[in-house]
């Protein structure tokens, strides 16, 4: 602190000189001679005051104590802090302790605080009155609180001998305050001035509540009104006015209650002295009649002043009434009936009363201080919303204590508020009944100081308390997602204007909309402080059901994973009666992946999705990303519509439809379905967990450019040394899409002098298109006129090549759309043309074919060309290219690369040796999308490395589109498909919602009969004509060899478990009436073929696992057995019937 300390200590010389010039230059008034009375009356009062703490060490003067002036205070003091000079340390010392364990006191200074009390603000000829109290000297005027004003302290110099001073939290200087801390000491001494010479003429509450109502002879005459006062109204802040309002009543509580309206400025200051119990004089009162109100009441005039009421200084003032009453008592006006009234409660929807009570307190915590929620007493929230307590925001922080006159009690509002809640509202005061001993907290200041947005959502969106609570929770989850890298507090919390949205409205907005009810009649302030029955947003509530919530990214990922995990059952995975006959290694394949898709409506309350997305530069994929952290995301504007604008990067997505899919993936060694309980046999598991949803379903919202560039680079953005060349210019040039192939790691070929480390492959792709027209330069906002080409027959295809952080793209780019390579910096010739300085010289053979051949930089952009960009002959919307079943489903090989769209039947991840896969791949089954077939052919397309893991959103249900799969043929003639590198997936559709999957379609045998059909599933009911055969064997789970007598045959080496599992198999003729067809089912089928009960066909495979002979009887109508069953140890089981069954 630069205060004017004294030199060497006892130099009470030069203490008393110091003090002195700071007298003439701060109290003295200015432009006069040095005032030798003033200076001495200050020091003697110092003098006085710092003698009366008992401990001044023999010092006749706080040689230690600096003077400070106003403007040095407000200056150079830029922490909080207290000073008490009729402390003693002890005293000072057992003030701090009661900060509180948690709180930390302020730290004290010896400074001097002397200054006029006053309630005029800036500069005296304006005489700006609004009820605030200032500290005044030459240098300027400071806010100030106290707590037990004596109205005629106003005007007077003192010395505060106690006080902390709280500088602004926010950056700018001068706007601190100075808590008054005990009674100031007058420099003058102050007269008392005597009593009224007459009594003064008064008139009670009860005569003055009848003149209202009366036309009186005595109309022109202005009462003075004497009474207790029973309470009074919060200050009220309108545009224009400011005002409170009285109520005085007689000694019995019972009796009549008059309100008095006080909105002259100069009274305003009357807010602070005023104590509820106290009796008062208000003298020279009027009539008048409020806007909007039937009814009369009283106003304060110019001249009126507020005196404590002596009962020997008044007699009662004897007036006449007559007539009839000029209206009724405003107090039993039926009050105009809202619609709240009117709606008879429902049983969801329970409307309760708050209760009206007072209520004294010390605040405990700060919860939010720009919403005004603070925790009173540790078991109570006060919220200060509903009043104007920009005053009282500065003041309240732990440690204060507070008196609430006719707070509202609201209790189980819901919305995640679990305590009683104390909200007071413009009826009653809120009254300071002890200052903070605590330096306030650091963690509010570096939001709004205004906090406009939540006094928006009061005073101009009208909510009610349990949403109010519920909105400052989620706009606080969103300050902690979003502020501060992606926007700073101040811009999140702003004022919502209808050219300039606040973003945390916009975000809220959907919400609010649904829960408020259209036509909220705004707030009547004089009615709610005036009418009785007391009417107020704070009056009747209902409970909140939390309608949503924001959570971060971080969380919604780990909790997706948390419970996938936990619903991860292999036994519901893979079902019994067909686990039962499983190998091991199929088991162990049928676990090794699985998914799981989370609806919102999976969790209570909703979670809503938010956060910026962003393409990663480093793995090509769509992100959201908010402070906790990043997403995968895989988006479609709309149904069949791939996301193409790059614009939308960098904006802010909420959605609440989304799908939060967790594909699982389990390394396990279950030896047998008996084992899959056991969680010991599980060695690895791996989650990917990304959300899916319709950028139609979802809100963006545009995130101020500025503000996401410095929050994405920590440091400022230097100057960048201008081009020798001269100034930047921007070119681009337009290219139509017509292939994209697989984002995957590839080898590039690099100049032997480039480098010597071996080179590693590169995450990359590849699209190829066609130049439409030549480079444009920019001018001005739009592009100029294409250059001519040099050449008008060169083939105008090109290969652009994107690695690099270029790989962020991938997303954006689709076959059929018109793009704009735009590059900015110094103008280079041929930027875009063959020769040109991005020119790949030596480019594969397999890209071979193309004019030029591009490497996107990184610093370029690319961007979805405008309508008018697009030339004509382009108008047509692009389809994607789609082979013929008769190629795609043949053996012939005229054309090796098939495109088609499919949806996703099965997912399935082999291992290498497992089914004769030689290396580790995914099989995805797909059923085709044809007009031209009523049972859709069914694929099997397989995925390998390097396409490995594949890519998101290849989901059973889901419709793919495949671009330029190879196609293969099997050895036992299936056509299968495979990836390879110049594949390109695009996801039409999600899986539906609901996982009721559609019935499969039904088939008459003799459809089978005509032509050539492609592999398909269907449905036919038929009867069981005869059974070929019926085989039945145990096998070896490990390894499959069949098992005589139970066991592995297997020596060396030997099987690791001795479990072995049945096998089942039947081939039978059946007929549905146009056809016979035969039919093979295997293992738990055939117990379903043969008619048998699980306890049957457990039984009889148990016969067949030992020696012996088996027969199996029917009994059942037309039924004869016709032949015995053959057994030999070691052979299969072969059973031969020819029966009649009934299917
Ligand atoms: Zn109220
Ligand atoms: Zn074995």
């Amino acid at each position: 602190m630069a205060g004017c300390r004294p030199g060497a200590p006892g130099s009470e010389q030069a203490w008393l000189e110091v003090a002195q010039a700071f007298i003439q230059e701060t109290l003295c008034p200015p432009g006069k001679e040095p005032d030798v009375q003033l200076a001495q009356l200050v020091i003697d009062c110092v003098k006085t005051t710092w003698l009366s703490q008992g401990t001044s060490q023999g010092l006749t003067l706080p040689l230690s104590y600096s003077f400070v002036s106003v403007k040095d205070l407000r200056t150079h003091q830029r922490l909080p802090c207290c000073s008490h000079l009729s402390w003693s340390s002890t005293v000072y010392q057992a003030w701090a302790q009661e900060a509180g364990p948690r709180g930390v006191p302020l730290p004290r200074e010896r400074l001097l605080l002397l200054g006029t009390l006053t309630d005029l603000s800036g500069n005296l000829e304006q005489e700006c009155r609004n009820g605030s109290l200032y500290i005044r000297d030459n240098t300027g005027a400071l806010d100030c609180e106290l707590i037990d004003l004596d109205l005629s302290w106003l005007g007077h110099l003192f010395l505060f001998p106690s006080w902390s001073y709280l500088p602004s939290l926010m950056k700018s200087p001068g706007e601190g305050h100075v808590e008054l801390w005990g009674t100031p000491v007058p420099v003058f001494p102050l007269t008392i001035s005597p009593g009224p010479l007459t009594p003064i003429p008064v008139v009670y509450p009860e005569m003055a509540s009848r003149l209202l109502r009366y036309r009186s002879k005595h109309r022109n005459v202005q009462p003075n009104l004497a009474g207790n006062l029973i309470r009074f109204s919060a200050l009220v802040k309108s545009q224009k006015k400011a005002y409170f309002v009285l109520f005085l009543g007689g000694s019995s509580p019972a009796g009549t209650q008059v309100s008095v309206i006080v909105q002259v400025p100069a009274q305003l200051v009357w807010h602070r002295a005023l104590c509820p119990g106290r009796a008062y004089v208000l003298t020279e009162l009027r009539v008048s009649k409020l806007p909007g109100h039937r009814y009369r009441v009283w106003m304060t005039s110019t001249s009126s002043q507020l005196l404590p009421l002596k009962p020997e200084c008044v007699r009662e003032l004897e007036l006449e009434l007559a007539g009839v009453p000029l209206e009724a008592d405003p107090q039993s006006l039926p009050r105009p009936s809202s619609p709240q009234d009117k709606k008879r409660p429902g049983p969801d929807c329970l409307v309760r009363d708050s209760i009206l009570l007072s209520y004294t307190g010390m605040v405990t915590d700060t919860l939010n201080q720009p919403a005004g929620l603070y925790e009173l007493d540790r078991k109570l929230e006060l919220c200060l919303a509903y009043q104007q307590f920009r005053g009282l925001r500065r003041v309240v922080r732990p440690g204060v204590r507070l008196e609430l006159q006719d707070v509202h009690l609201l209790q189980s509002v819901g919305g995640g508020t679990r305590r009683p809640i104390l909200a007071p509202c413009l009826r009653g005061a809120v009254l300071l009944r002890g200052f903070s001993h605590q330096v306030p907290e650091t963690q509010f200041s570096h939001q709004v100081p205004q906090a406009s947005l939540y006094e928006q959502l009061v005073w101009e969106h009208q909510l009610g308390l349990p949403i109010y609570l519920w909105a400052t929770k989620a706009l606080e989850d969103l300050a902690c997602k979003l502020c501060p890298h992606v926007l700073r507090y101040h811009q999140f919390l702003k004022y919502s204007s209808p050219g300039d949205p606040s973003l945390g409205l916009q975000i809220l907005a959907p919400i609010l909309e649904v829960l408020i009810p259209p036509g909220c009649p705004g707030r009547n302030t004089h009615s709610e402080i005036l009418e009785e029955p007391h009417h107020c947003p704070l009056q009747k509530y209902t409970q909140l059901q939390t309608p949503c919530f924001f959570p971060t990214l971080a969380f919604l990922k780990e909790e997706a994973k948390r419970r996938a995990w936990a619903s991860f059952d292999p036994k519901t995975l893979l079902p019994l009666p067909e686990a039962s006959h499983l190998p091991s290694w199929q088991l162990n394949q049928r676990l090794a992946w699985s998914w799981q898709c989370l609806l919102p409506s999976a969790f209570r309350p909703a979670p809503v999705l938010l956060g910026i997305l962003v393409p990663s530069s480093r793995k090509g994929c769509l992100q959201l990303r908010d402070q906790s952290g990043s997403l995968s995301c895989l988006l479609l504007a709309q149904p069949l519509q791939p996301l193409t604008d790059p614009r939308l990067i960098g904006c802010l997505v909420r959605a609440d439809r989304f799908q939060l899919v967790i594909e699982r993936n389990v390394r396990s060694s279950f030896p047998s379905w008996k084992e899959l309980s056991t969680t010991d046999f599980i060695q690895k598991k791996q989650a990917r967990v990304y959300v899916q949803f319709l950028l139609a379903d979802a809100l963006i919202l545009s995130v101020p450019r500025p503000v996401l560039h410095s929050a994405t680079s920590s440091t400022p953005p230097r100057t960048e040394p201008s081009p020798p060349e001269g100034p930047h210019i921007e070119q681009s040039r337009l290219f139509l899409l017509s292939h994209k192939e697989a984002l995957m790691k590839r080898n590039f070929s690099v100049p032997p002098s480039a480098s010597s480390e071996v080179p590693q492959p590169t995450l990359s792709f590849h699209v190829l298109g066609r130049w439409l027209g030549g480079t444009q330069r920019k001018e001005g906002t739009g592009w100029g006129p294409a250059e001519p080409k040099e050449d008008e027959n060169s083939d105008q295809k090109v290969l652009l090549l994107f690695l690099g952080s270029s790989v962020r793209w991938f997303e954006f780019l689709h076959p059929g759309h018109v793009y704009r390579l735009v590059a900015s910096g110094p103008p280079t010739l041929m930027l875009f043309e063959e020769g040109g300085s991005s020119c790949v010289s030596q480019h594969p053979l397999e890209l071979a074919g193309c004019a030029s051949c591009l490497t996107v930089q990184d610093e370029w952009t690319v961007e979805l060309a405008s309508s008018q960009d697009i030339p004509e002959v382009l108008g047509i919307r692009p389809t994607l290219p789609e082979s013929s079943l008769t190629d795609l489903l043949s053996g012939n090989f005229a054309d090796s690369l098939v495109s088609f769209s499919a949806e996703i039947v099965s997912h399935l991840w082999m291992k290498p040796g497992s089914s004769g896969a030689v290396r580790r791949c995914v099989k995805l089954t797909v059923a085709l999308e044809t007009a031209d077939y009523k049972f859709p052919p069914h694929l099997d397309v397989y995925i390998e490395d390097p396409h490995l893991p594949p890519p998101l959103g290849l989901l059973p249900g889901a419709r793919v589109y495949f671009h330029q799969l190879e196609k293969r043929v099997s050895r036992s003639h299936n056509v299968y498909c495979c990836f390879r590198s110049s594949t390109c997936v695009q996801v039409l559709h999600f899986p539906p919602d609901t996982t009721v999957s559609a019935p499969l379609p039904h088939i008459y045998l003799a459809e089978l009969l005509q032509g050539d059909k492609a592999p398909f599933r269907a449905t036919a009911s038929c009867h069981v004509v005869s059974v070929f055969s019926l085989h039945l064997l145990w096998v070896c789970a490990h390894c499959t060899s069949i098992c005589p007598q139970g066991r592995c045959p297997r020596q060396s080496p030997a099987c690791p478990t001795q479990t072995s599992v049945s096998q089942a198999s039947i081939r039978l003729l059946v007929e549905d009436g146009t056809a016979e067809a035969v039919v093979t089912c295997r293992n738990h089928q055939v117990a379903a073929v043969l008619g048998l009960c699980p306890s049957e066909w457990t039984s009889l495979l148990e016969f067949v696992r030992g020696p012996g002979k088996v027969a199996l009887q029917f009994t059942g109508p037309g039924a004869q057995l016709e032949v015995r069953c053959g057994w030999e140890v070691g052979a299969q089981i072969s059973i031969f019937l020819g029966a009649w069954l009934e299917a």
